[in-house]
């Protein structure tokens, strides 16, 4: 049976403008062929099993030909498999995707297009330009600077491009800026025109430039501001510099997040919002321990007077094990002392229906035995419920107390495989965090030598533990997060980053 052909627009560069359709797409396809410009942030959605091939040009490399190009989609669909043909932008605005499109018709390969947000808008809209604004533009013309060199004459007449009035937005057009902003003046525009340029627009390499028709070729060159940008002409652009509103404290730098995929997105999202690019490197996955077991292990859940979780991990592994007998929150007495290493694992119980009663203020094992100082729990039954491979401080601290301590595994966190090519981007960021001891061993452990020795990013730990381990592994670590979560994690990084 032949595969079918995804045309899929990536979006302009920010991982947050992809469309859920096109995540959807590579988080199965079997082959990806992506173009090298604007694709980089969303490839990390892939499946670590699907085949990436970069059909762009690599430094050094060439690129594949259109023709090239082509064959391989048939090829790979002619074989049975999912392919997902990947475009910055919008497949269809010069993406040649219609051309694309041709061939697999021509083929007789069933395709699908999955439109995307555009740079010819959303450049300009992270630097605050409207493409249209009442009483000042009403309508946009989106253009290429860049004609296909073979052509015999131009296509772009400009002279009437710009008598024909309205926003124009000139895509490929940085290497020909002055011969363009030239021929728009001649065509009836005046001098004084405000122009924008947006560079790397959505990224966090985005840079923007105003000035005028007159003004604004010799000043992009004196910046060294080039392709890929986004040349916004008209009244419009003059906008960005009062409704600019992309600029966060972490604009510029990159930040290694090592969680569990299924985990990353809180932190992720966090470090976006202050600018921040973000690296998806799931170091560890999350592998649930089976209810049934776990819920044989547990016993009589009545039977605890203390009930000690670790994790958000631990709280949702709890609960489903009580699920395996359908039960819920009601099954533990309300006169079971419930703690909570931290905040998040207290408000996970929470959404679950149940108060913690004892939340330490240091979030380790040994602030939990501080918490407790004051209990009595000679002969206490407790239950301490978290991930195979835990340190035994806790356990063994509270039964040296006295405690009658039921340890039960609920879940256990192992090696995610990473792909060589978020490797590789991981080793030259900014800050690498870490936010458990797994998470730092798993990536050692996979980090061949040869790039231990290249790692340059600053580690931000999350607390102690996590800090001892990397320093086991021989890194340095930075910074260590004050309170020992995800916050304040972001807080420490912010910190550094303010000190330079
Ligand atoms: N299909 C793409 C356009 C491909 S042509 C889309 O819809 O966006 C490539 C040109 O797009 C570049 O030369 C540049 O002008 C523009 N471009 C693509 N990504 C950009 C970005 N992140 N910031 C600014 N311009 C970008």
């Amino acid at each position: 049976m032949s595969g079918k052909v995804f045309l899929v627009g990536a979006g302009p560069g920010d991982p947050g403008l992809l469309t859920l359709r096109g995540r959807e797409l590579l988080e199965a396809a079997d082959v990806v062929l992506h173009d090298r410009l604007g694709t980089a942030n969303v490839l990390a959605f892939c499946s670590p099993e699907a085949l990436l091939v970069n059909a762009g040009k690599a430094p050094g490399d060439v690129a594949m030909t259109q023709d090239q190009i082509n064959a391989a989609l048939i090829e790979h669909a002619t074989a049975g498999r999912m392919v997902v043909r990947l475009k910055g932008g919008d497949p269809f605005v010069f993406g040649r995707g219609s051309e694309e499109a041709e061939a697999l018709l021509a083929a007789a390969i069933p395709y699908e297009v999955v439109p995307g947000i555009t740079s010819a808008i959303a450049a300009p809209a992270y630097a605050g330009v409207p493409v249209t604004h009442r009483g000042m533009a009403t309508a946009f013309t989106v253009v290429t600077g860049h004609e296909d060199p073979a052509k015999p004459e131009t296509q772009t007449d400009w002279r009437s491009l710009a008598k024909g009035g309205g926003t124009i937005v000139v895509l490929m057009g940085m290497g020909r800026l002055a011969r363009i902003t030239a021929e728009l003046q001649a065509g009836g525009r005046p001098a004084t025109e405000p122009v924008a340029v947006v560079q790397w627009g959505t990224t966090t390499r985005q840079r923007s430039l105003h000035g005028t028709l007159a003004t604004i070729s010799d000043l992009a060159e004196d910046l060294g501001i080039g392709s890929p940008a986004v040349v916004v002409v008209g009244p419009v652009a003059a906008k960005g510099e009062k409704l600019a509103w992309r600029d966060g404290p972490l604009q510029g730098k990159s930040v290694v997040v090592t969680r569990a995929r299924a985990q990353a997105s809180d932190l992720s999202a966090e470090l976006r919002i202050l600018g921040a690019e973000v690296i998806e490197l799931p170091t560890i996955r999350i592998a649930p321990l089976p209810p049934g077991e776990v819920r044989a292990a547990i016993g009589e859940i009545d039977g605890y007077s203390m009930l000690v979780l670790t994790s958000v991990n631990g709280v949702d592994g709890l609960f489903a094990a009580l699920d395996e007998r359908g039960e819920d929150a009601r099954a533990i007495p309300a006169s079971t002392t419930i703690v909570a290493i931290g905040p998040a694992t207290a408000a996970r119980l929470r959404e679950r229906g149940v108060r913690a009663d004892i939340v330490p203020e240091r979030f380790v094992a040994e602030g939990i035995l501080e918490a407790l100082e004051a209990t009595e729990l000679d002969g206490a039954r407790v239950l301490v419920a978290r991930a195979r491979g835990s340190r035994p401080e806790l356990v063994d601290g509270l039964r040296a107390r006295g405690a009658d301590v039921n340890e039960v595994h609920l879940y256990e966190a192992v090696a995610e495989p990473m792909r060589a090519m978020e490797l590789e981007r991981a080793l030259s960021a900014d800050y690498l965090t870490f936010t458990a001891s797994s998470t730092v061993r798993h990536l050692m452990e996979q980090l061949p030598d040869e790039s231990r020795a290249r790692l340059e990013s600053k580690v931000i730990s999350i607390g102690p533990i996590t800090s001892q381990t990397a320093r086991d592994f021989g890194l340095e670590v930075a910074r260590e997060a004050g309170e020992h979560t995800i916050p304040g994690l972001v807080a420490e990084l912010l910190a550094d980053s303010a000190t330079g």
